[in-house]
């Protein structure tokens, strides 16, 4: 530590009957048992550790990280951009949808809500408020953070899987997790995002549509910024 000061976590160790002997031969307050080691036998051991290993006492110290998922599905249509994760992806088709459709941001944000313990992303932006109507949902993404934040959380890290029989995503993907992240204000290696088709089965073999599934997690937030 700087100047000699160090901040100690729980456990001490000690040999019992040292320690023992201690307690026999002082009778003075001690704030804990090293201080009492100290006196009687000089310095202890230091060992270095992680700050990740710090002792729970308090209620804030429990609790501190909250996992949340969330699901979406639009419908493939002509004459719209495809938007997946905010990136414009090529395609002949696009998805059908109030705001921009973007289906994983829309899982992601249905995530961070849940894992807020808030409602859904139908309560907090419905289809029937003209403010969303074509909206970059990563406006979306953004509110769900402010909102997550506002509860005292901030995203850890997410995962995202996007089912598709086409177009094939692996082109994009490393473009949509720099989006994500950025969006989540996290390193871009917290954001994993998968493509997966089908198998030709079901409406998205059909490629009538796409689905996503997301899943955060949420930990204390710092507090030294409003996202
Ligand atoms: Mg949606």
């Amino acid at each position: 530590g700087k100047e000699g000061n160090y901040t100690v976590q729980t456990p001490q160790a000690f040999r019992r009957k040292d320690l023992l002997a201690a307690f026999e031969k002082e009778t003075g307050d001690f704030p804990d048992e090293s201080s009492l080691y100290l006196k009687v036998y000089g310095p202890p051991r230091i060992v270095e550790s992680t700050p990740a290993n710090r002792k729970l006492t308090f209620r804030e110290d429990f609790g501190v990280c909250r996992a949340g998922n969330g699901y979406d599905t639009h419908a493939f249509t002509a004459g719209r951009p495809l938007v997946l994760c905010g990136v414009h992806i090529p395609y002949e088709k696009g998805l059908l949808g109030h705001s921009d459709a973007d289906a994983p941001l829309h899982a992601l944000a249905d995530a961070l809500l849940s894992a807020a313990g808030l409602r859904d992303i139908g309560y907090y932006f419905p289809d029937t408020d003209p403010r969303w109507e074509g909206a970059d949902s990563a406006n979306i993404v953004r509110a769900a953070v402010r909102l997550a934040r506002e509860r005292g959380f901030a995203p850890v890290n997410a995962s995202i899987s996007v089912l598709a029989e086409k177009p094939k995503l692996s082109p994009y993907i490393a473009e949509m997790k720099t989006r994500v992240a950025k969006l989540l204000n996290v390193p871009t290696e917290n954001v994993g995002i998968a493509a997966t088709t089908t198998e030709k089965l079901g409406f998205i073999g059909r490629e009538e549509g796409i689905a996503a599934y997301a899943c955060v997690l949420l930990g204390r937030a710092s507090g030294e910024n409003g996202g």
